[in-house]
This record gives C-alpha cells, sequence and structure tokens, in this order.
C-alpha cells in the first residue's frame, strides 16, 4: 500500500522528499510516549502508518486531505509526538500527516496573543514570547518539544496552570482554523465558545493548521525548592501557599518520599527521606515565601532565577508528566494514574489510598486552578504496577472515594477524562470527517457514515 499511496501524495507536495517511506523513519514518526503505560505498550507496540507526509502550508494539507476523503485512507495528525495516551499512534494505518514543519510564529498582538502555525514549539514560542514581555499561560513539561498544536489537541495544562487555569479555561485558546474531512475539505474557523469542539479532540474531528493562543505579561520568576520531614506537612503547606493570593506563582508541585530519590541530575537539592516541594513565585516575593516555608517547618533547599526555558538546572523538566519518567528510569514498574483530588477532603482521601494500597501509590501533586477559579491538588501518583486487574482496582477505589481520575491507560478520548458529556466533540466529527478518517478509532462514541445506517 505505502509505495503506491507514497508516489500519489508525492503529486500533490511541492517537494516529494517530504513524503516519507522509510520503514524505520514511519515507524518512529508514528509513535509518541504511549510506553508509559504498560497496558498501551501491549496494546499500541505494533501500530504504525504506511507512509508520512510532511506538509508546509495550507493549501498542502488541504490536498492531502482531498486525497484522503476521495480514497478513503485514514490520516493521523502529528505534533512533536510526545503525548502519552498512544494519542497520535495510527490504529488502521494510512497516512501520519506531521506538521513540525508548519512551525512560524507569525505575530504576537499588541494585547498578547500568539498567532501561529500548529507545529510551532512551545519552548520557541516562550523565548520568543519573554523577548517581548509576554509568556506562556501554562506549557506542559514537556515545553522543549512539544507544538502548539498537539498541545492543544492532547494536552490540557501544566507549569502556569495554578494561576491560568488548564487549556479549556479563560479565554486562553482564542481560535483557531480547522482543515476538515467533508466531501470537499475546508478551512473552518472556530473562535470564543466554538474552540470546545475540537479542543483536546486527538486530531479526531479536524486538522489545526492556524492558531490564536492568548499570552500573559511576562514575570521575573524565582525557582525554589523546599523540604519538608513529612508529606503531610509539605502537602499543606503547598495547599496554604497555593491558595494563598498575594502570592503570584507558576507551580506548586509536591513529591513524597521516595520520589526525590528519582531526580538524579538534581540531587543537590533533595533531601534525604523528606517531601520535597518544587515552586516558582515572583522574584519579589522569594523571601516571604523562605520564612513562610520556614514557620511550616521546611528547609529552603535551593532557589534559583527562572530565564526561560534554557534555565539550568530547570525545575520544571522533574515536575508534571516528567516526574513518571524520572521514575521509570529508576524502576521500569513505576507507572501513573492522572487524578483530582477534592480541596477539602484530599488529606483524608490520601489516607484512605495509603491505608488501602500502601507504597504501591507515590503521592505527587500538581495544584492547579479550576475554570471557577478554585484551587485544588491536580495529581499524578505513581502507581507500581503488577497487573492490568491491580491497576483498574486502584483507578475503582479512587473513584468510589470522590478522586476523579482521567485514565491513561486507555487508548481512546471517552475515558481519558476530557471528553465532553454535552456531545459538541461528537457532533463536530460527524460533521467534519463523517466517514471516520481522521485518527480512526480513538473517539469510540462515533460510528462512521458506511456503518449508521
Ligand atoms: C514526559 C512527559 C511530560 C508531559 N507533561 C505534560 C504536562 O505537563 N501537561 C500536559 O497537558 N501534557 C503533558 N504531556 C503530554 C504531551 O507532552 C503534551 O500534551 C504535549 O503538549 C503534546 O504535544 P505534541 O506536539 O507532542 O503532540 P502530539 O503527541 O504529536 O499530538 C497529541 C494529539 O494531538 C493531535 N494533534 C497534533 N497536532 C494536531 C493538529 N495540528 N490538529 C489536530 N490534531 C493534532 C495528535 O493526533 C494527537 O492525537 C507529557 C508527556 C510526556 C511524555
Amino acid at each position: 500500500m505505502s509505495e503506491g499511496l507514497a508516489v500519489e501524495l508525492s503529486a500533490l507536495i511541492d517537494d516529494p522528499k517530504r513524503v516519507l517511506t522509510a520503514p524505520a523513519v514511519v515507524e518512529r514518526l508514528s509513535k509518541d510516549f504511549y510506553w508509559y503505560s504498560p497496558v498501551l505498550k501491549r496494546q499500541l507496540q505494533d501500530k504504525h502508518g504506511d507512509v508520512v507526509v510532511q506538509p508546509v502550508s495550507v493549501d498542502e494539507v488541504l490536498a492531502v486531505a482531498r486525497y484522503a476523503r476521495a480514497r478513503d485512507v485514514p490520516v493521523t495528525v502529528r505534533g512533536a509526538g510526545t503525548g502519552n495516551y498512544g494519542q497520535c499512534i495510527p490504529l488502521k494505518g494510512g497516512i501520519v500527516l506531521d506538521l513540525q514543519l508548519m512551525d512560524k510564529l507569525e505575530e504576537i498582538t499588541a494585547d498578547g496573543v500568539a498567532v501561529c502555525q500548529p507545529g510551532l514549539r512551545l519552548g520557541a514560542l516562550e523565548t520568543d514570547a519573554r523577548k517581548q514581555g509576554w509568556e506562556l499561560r501554562m506549557y506542559p513539561s514537556t515545553l522543549a518539544k512539544a507544538s502548539v498544536g498537539g498541545f492543544l489537541c492532547g494536552g490540557s495544562g501544566g507549569i502556569g496552570s495554578i494561576s491560568h487555569g488548564g487549556l479549556r479555561d479563560f479565554d486562553t485558546v482564542r481560535a483557531f482554523e480547522v482543515v476538515t474531512m467533508e466531501e470537499e475539505p475546508r478551512v473552518v474557523l472556530h473562535e470564543g465558545a466554538a474552540i470546545h469542539e475540537i479542543l483536546h479532540c486527538w486530531g479526531t474531528n479536524g486538522i489545526l493548521t492556524r492558531i490564536w493562543f492568548a499570552l500573559t505579561p511576562a514575570v521575573e520568576w524565582v525557582q525554589c525548592t523546599v523540604a519538608f520531614d513529612t508529606f503531610e506537612e509539605g502537602a499543606l503547606f503547598a495547599k496554604s501557599f497555593a491558595e494563598d493570593e498575594a502570592f503570584r506563582k507558576r507551580l506548586v508541585a509536591v513529591f513524597e518520599w521516595p520520589i526525590p530519590s528519582f531526580f538524579s541530575p538534581v540531587k543537590q537539592v533533595v533531601k534525604a527521606d523528606s517531601t520535597l516541594l518544587m515552586l516558582m513565585v515572583e522574584g519579589g516575593q522569594l523571601e516571604a515565601l523562605r520564612e513562610a516555608a520556614v514557620a511550616a517547618g521546611g528547609e529552603v533547599t535551593f532557589s534559583g532565577p527562572y530565564t526561560g526555558p534554557r534555565s539550568q538546572p530547570l525545575l520544571s523538566d522533574y515536575t508534571w508528566n516528567h516526574t513518571t519518567l524520572w521514575a521509570m528510569k529508576a524502576d521500569p514498574a513505576w507507572t501513573y494514574i492522572q487524578a483530582g483530588f477534592s480541596a477539602s477532603t484530599c488529606m483524608e482521601q490520601f489516607a484512605l489510598l495509603r491505608e488501602k494500597f500502601g507504597k504501591e501509590i507515590l503521592f505527587h501533586l500538581e495544584f492547579i486552578k479550576n475554570g471557577k477559579g478554585e484551587i485544588f491538588p491536580a495529581a499524578i501518583p505513581l502507581v507500581y504496577f503488577t497487573t492490568e486487574e491491580r491497576l483498574n482496582e486502584l483507578i475503582a477505589y479512587c473513584r468510589e472515594i470522590g478522586v476523579g481520575v482521567a485514565n491513561p491507560h486507555v487508548n481512546y478520548l471517552e475515558d481519558g477524562g476530557r471528553f465532553r458529556t454535552d456531545n459538541i466533540q461528537l457532533e463536530a466529527k460527524r460533521k467534519y470527517d463523517p466517514r471516520g478518517l481522521l485518527n480512526p478509532g480513538k473517539m469510540m462514541s462515533f460510528k462512521p457514515e458506511a456503518q449508521a445506517k
């Protein structure tokens, strides 16, 4: 299939060198960080596309969409391939549409909105924005590699979410242009509430080709680590710091022992047998933070400026889902879940989980703000994997005690935590991709046109 496909696709693209067929390259560009999950690793390791196309313009994306629609060929969009649910792994072969060459920052408007192509790397945007007095409102810990389009379609939030919420909140995603997979593919502008039809849909109902992404005025941040003797002390201090509106902050992460022992490149900031907090606070507030931390029994083990993505050490490299990566380096049996604890009863929820699962679960918290402005401990706890049944038992128990779980061990949107109950994403899929050619198999509630009849 791939040779005939490649020949025909080459005729649609200005430079045929941007149609890739070498098996090792196609395999690499078909994969993401799915192996984070021992369950997905088994399910997805033999899946890949047939051919990779690297468009450089919307016209080329449209040409590929027209071709794929006319011949019923699946199309799976790829940003930088840092997703960890196997989001961009084609389940049914076909075309991998790799957007890494569409990486232009067109402008940052006077009111701080970045207008860009989807393949622009978030790290490049953060660097350019800070030169112009702006910065990202939030970014995943994969800042250096991840693309803006991939973040919008596969991510949810990250460093900065403590002040600005997630991608769904506070009009951060202003608008985007989407290429459809209709009988005659076209470019459609989605703005305001209409972005929610496509946001975080894993490229199943449209291809983002141009994005308006709101920034925030740049801040002189300081990075800081604080050690506490116990997890309870550390978690309670982090909670009060996260909730204290007097502090301007970008990161409030908590790692119970032995998680900090996995952070080998920054062992100088780690205190043995202690819970570690990683924080980012406005430079002028470091002393106030230090005083509050010491008063709560903490010890500041490091502080230093954040000067952009190249800061050394860059504490965010150890936070969010990078924590799991460091744990897996120490022992590949560690995996994770993505959870939301209750702001008011989280300490009881932690205790219940510890009682039932002991150190099979290790607490890693990331405090965030939700769309209503409430602060709560989101969490990416580490889970020591033994069997799929045991993992599902832990997830079920979390839900039973009121801990929300976005299950990262499934490869479809509906259980992945960001699927909307108002069905607007499914409606957009029916409208824009009635044949089900965009990333097939990832939106389970959708039935393609031919089968629906
Ligand atoms: C170590 C590690 C840490 C992480 N930390 C975080 C974190 O802090 N926060 C977070 O939210 N996520 C996190 N993630 C997940 C992931 O890195 C982010 O979601 C990232 O933003 C994805 O960007 P990407 O360019 O790699 O997207 P990809 O993995 O290439 O794509 C993600 C999904 O979006 C689709 N897609 C990509 N581009 C487009 C487009 N233009 N149009 C339509 N669909 C498109 C793909 O088909 C795929 O389904 C982490 C992952 C890892 C491995």
